[in-house]
Parts: C-alpha cells; sequence; structure tokens
C-alpha cells in the first residue's frame, strides 16, 4: 500500500462528505487485499457479504501453499523436516513472534502462540492468580464469555476457595448495557485489598465495547493488583500498544479477526518484567525449557527467559503454517495503523446508514470507539431480531446471532467493503419492509 493513498483516504471526513460507497471502495488503500482471500459464497453462487470475521475469519489463497509446503517436507522429509527445509518445524512458532507481536505492540520476547486462548487463560493464571490470605479474589465482568467464566471459576476452586466468596462480577448499570470505565476503574481501586487478579476484554464479545488497557492496567498497578487481557476479539481488530500499557499477561485466539483457521493455535502475552521471572510458579513442559538443552532429556527444567517458557508441547505444526500465511497478509498490508483507520471510517459510514435508513428499528449498542464489530439490536417490538438474522442468512449475508437478542456484524478491513455495508443496510430496510 502507498503511504500516499493511506494520507489521501485519512483525510476524508466522513462526517461532512457525500462520498458514495463505490466511491471510498474507489480510494480505499486497501481494496486490493480483498483479491488475497477466500470469499464463500451462497447457493447461487454469487459471493457472500461475509460479516463474520470476528466468529471465523476468512482463508488467505496464500494458506494452502504454506500448509502443502509443510505436507511435502513432511513426505519428502520425514522426521528430519525438525531440522531442515526452508522452516524447519523445531523453531516453527519463531517465525510467527515478530509479524504477531507487531499487531499487538509488544516485544517479541512477550509473545508466544500455543495451545488455545483457554488452555493459555489456564497457564497464565496458574502463573499469575496467587490467592494469600485477604487477597484473594478475581475480578471479571458479567457478560464474561463462558469459557473465561468457567475458567475463573475452577481457578478459584482449584485453590480451594469458593467463588461464591472470591468472585467480583462487574455488571452495567440497570438501564446499561456497556460497563462505564470509570466504574471499573473505581471499582478496581475499592476491592484492591481482596483483589488478586482482575482479568478483563479487549473487546467485549457481545457488546463490541472496546475496554481501555491501558488506563485499567495503570490503575490495578497503581493498587497492586495483577491485571490480564482476553484478547479474542481484540487481535488483528484494534492497534494496540501492548508492552507500554503493561498488562501482567494476555491471550487471544487466532481463528477470529487473525484468519488463521478453524481451532487454529491461539497467543500469549506475559510482559516483559515477568518473563525470566524463576519465581513465578508455573505448569511447565519440555517445549518451555532451554532449546540448548531440551534435548539432553535432563529433569532439572530450565524456562526459556521468553513468553516461550510457558510452552508445554510442540506445536501442530500445519495450523501454525496457516497462521504464518495471514499474518504475512497482515504484514504487507502495513499493521493495525492502516486497518484501524479504514476501521474507523467503515464503522462510521456503516452507523451512518442505519441512522439514516432504519432510525427506531435497529439500535446500535457498541459504544463508539476503534473496533469494527457493531452489535445491533432490533427495536420494532413487532419483528423478531432471530426471525431479520434469519432473512439475512437467506439473503447471503453472514452476520451472527448471540442470545438473547444480538445480531453481530464486523466488517473486517481487509477484505469487506464499503459497499457490502450499504448492501446490507438495504437489506434490513427490505426485510423490514416485508
Ligand atoms: C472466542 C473466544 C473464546 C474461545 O476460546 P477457545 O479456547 O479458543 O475455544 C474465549 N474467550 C473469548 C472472550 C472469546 O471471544
Amino acid at each position: 500500500m502507498s503511504r500516499t493513498d493511506f494520507e489521501r483516504f485519512k483525510l476524508v471526513n466522513f462526517t461532512e462528505t457525500n462520498l458514495t460507497a463505490a466511491e471510498l471502495d474507489a480510494i480505499d488503500p486497501l481494496r486490493r487485499f480483498r483479491e488475497e482471500f477466500h470469499i464463500p459464497t451462497t447457493d447461487r453462487g454469487e459471493p457472500q457479504v461475509y460479516f463474520v470475521g470476528n466468529s471465523l475469519g476468512l482463508q488467505p489463497v496464500k494458506t494452502a501453499e504454506l500448509l502443502n509446503e509443510e505436507l511435502e517436507n513432511w513426505r519428502r522429509l520425514g522426521v528430519r523436516g525438525h531440522f531442515t527445509g526452508r522452516f524447519p518445524w523445531m523453531p516453527y512458532h519463531e517465525f510467527l513472534t515478530s509479524s504477531m507481536a507487531f499487531l499487538l505492540g509488544a516485544r517479541d520476547e512477550e509473545v508466544v502462540m500455543m495451545n488455545s486462548l483457554t488452555a493459555n487463560l489456564h497457564l497464565m493464571m496458574a502463573s499469575f492468580y496467587r490467592p494469600q490470605g485477604k487477597k484473594r479474589k478475581i475480578m471479571i465482568e458479567g457478560h464474561a464469555f463462558p469459557s473465561d467464566h468457567y475458567a475463573v471459576e475452577s481457578q478459584i476452586r482449584w485453590h480451594g476457595l469458593d467463588p461464591a466468596d472470591a468472585l467480583v462480577v462487574l455488571e452495567p448499570d440497570a438501564n446499561a448495557v456497556t460497563l462505564d470505565m470509570d466504574f471499573v476503574a473505581q471499582k478496581i481501586a475499592d476491592e484492591a485489598d481482596e483483589l488478586a487478579l482482575v482479568l478483563l476484554p479487549g473487546l467485549q464479545y457481545y457488546t463490541g465495547q472496546v475496554f481501555d488497557i491501558e488506563r485499567l492496567t495503570a490503575v490495578a498497578h497503581r493498587h497492586g493488583v495483577t491485571i490480564g487481557f482476553d484478547l479474542a476479539h481484540a487481535a488483528g481488530n484494534l492497534r494496540m500498544q501492548l508492552h507500554d500499557w503493561g498488562p501482567d499477561f494476555a491471550v487471544w485466539c487466532s481463528y477470529k479477526y487473525l484468519n488463521g483457521g478453524p481451532g487454529s493455535v491461539g497467543g500469549c502475552f506475559v510482559h516483559k518484567r515477568h518473563v525470566a521471572n524463576r519465581d513465578l510458579p508455573r505448569l511447565a513442559g519440555w517445549w518451555g525449557h532451554d532449546k540448548q538443552s531440551r534435548f539432553r532429556m535432563e529433569t532439572v527444567f530450565e524456562p526459556i527467559p521468553t513468553a516461550e517458557g510457558w510452552q508445554l508441547s510442540n506445536p501442530p505444526i500445519l495450523s501454525l503454517a496457516a497462521i504464518r500465511a495471514s499474518l504475512d497478509v497482515f504484514r504487507r498490508a502495513g499493521g493495525m495503523e492502516p486497518l484501524s483507520q479504514k476501521t474507523q471510517q467503515m464503522t462510521t459510514f456503516f452507523r451512518a446508514q442505519l441512522a439514516e435508513k432504519l432510525a427506531g428499528k435497529i439500535t446500535v449498542l457498541t459504544p463508539p470507539g476503534p473496533g469494527c464489530q457493531l452489535s445491533l439490536r432490533v427495536e420494532d417490538p413487532r419483528v423478531s431480531g432471530r426471525i431479520v438474522k434469519e432473512q439475512l442468512d437467506l439473503a447471503g449475508f453472514e452476520t451472527d446471532w448471540r442470545e438473547p437478542d444480538v445480531i453481530r456484524a464486523a466488517p473486517v478491513p481487509l477484505y469487506n467493503q464499503f459497499a457490502e455495508i450499504e448492501r446490507f443496510v438495504n437489506r434490513l430496510v427490505q426485510i423490514f419492509e416485508a
């Protein structure tokens, strides 16, 4: 992408111009990246309008090639593929690290791709949830993703404590659906004496609300509380400066915005201040052991002094190859800066279209912010949200439904277009008219 394209695009003030969707697509500096993805088709053979990159990102065209390369290496080289070939399997995860760190604003030594999100969350809590006496509680949000909630409750029980006592759940005000950041900050400060850990999302999966990682981390640390983030919906979606913002740890998955493929390997961030700390307890495995002496097969654990020291097992190379293909697209697109720019333009356009054509019928639950997902709620009492969602499906508009009443639509800057947003809103209008 050329710098001047990007600058020109940035200068378009979306609230004041009357550019059409087609004109916006024509000046979009990222427009050519759409061709690097396979766009699923409808029964009629037309491309879907795919607004569920927040659930399963699309397949990069390059993925098959990188997977085939490793299948070929396995065929030709057998066990030697661990040490030979263009990208030997033994250090394969390392080939992903700097591209991943770049997207998060992290240092290389703080990042490792391994396991799955929930497994990583448990590993991180093994190290960073250390209840002691009165300081025993974990704070989460009331609408936390179920897996996070189960993981946290089970950790509390694992330590012989009772979630009824040791789980602090943040709930929005009676009439609100999102959490006020002042309120969250105040609660952390108020409860600090009893908090052992705060775990929050970078972007809330249901409402699309972005949490202020920098501010909440600062508050937690000022009060001596450890804080970690679930970045499932933030990685590959938000611009972050994870190292500078300084949370103790973070975890994410790679099959949503990161386009790594169904069930692909997750990620883990351990802040630099902790990576070489041998006093932190951890659940260890051989892949976390010092690389030079790993194969001496001795029994004294020497952790790698980076986030890699939390690895357990040798990772699934085919999944890592798919992630590598995807991270390569992100890198060539210029990383999160241009992507966030387009996200901002797209959501501004999306909100304006909804306000103009569907006022009073659809409300957007998502507060204005840098994420690309808008959570839509049907307000017309005669129309069921679920039926609207089904009608969208039939017409080739892929969104997702989250109980009790939200349609999530996420135009993704790498492969979605302004024209798709316009068609989506026009289709909603037709559905309401019918
Ligand atoms: C998608 C998602 C998960 C999924 O967990 P896996 O371990 O990858 O199955 C967990 N937490 C949040 C917040 C998510 O959005």
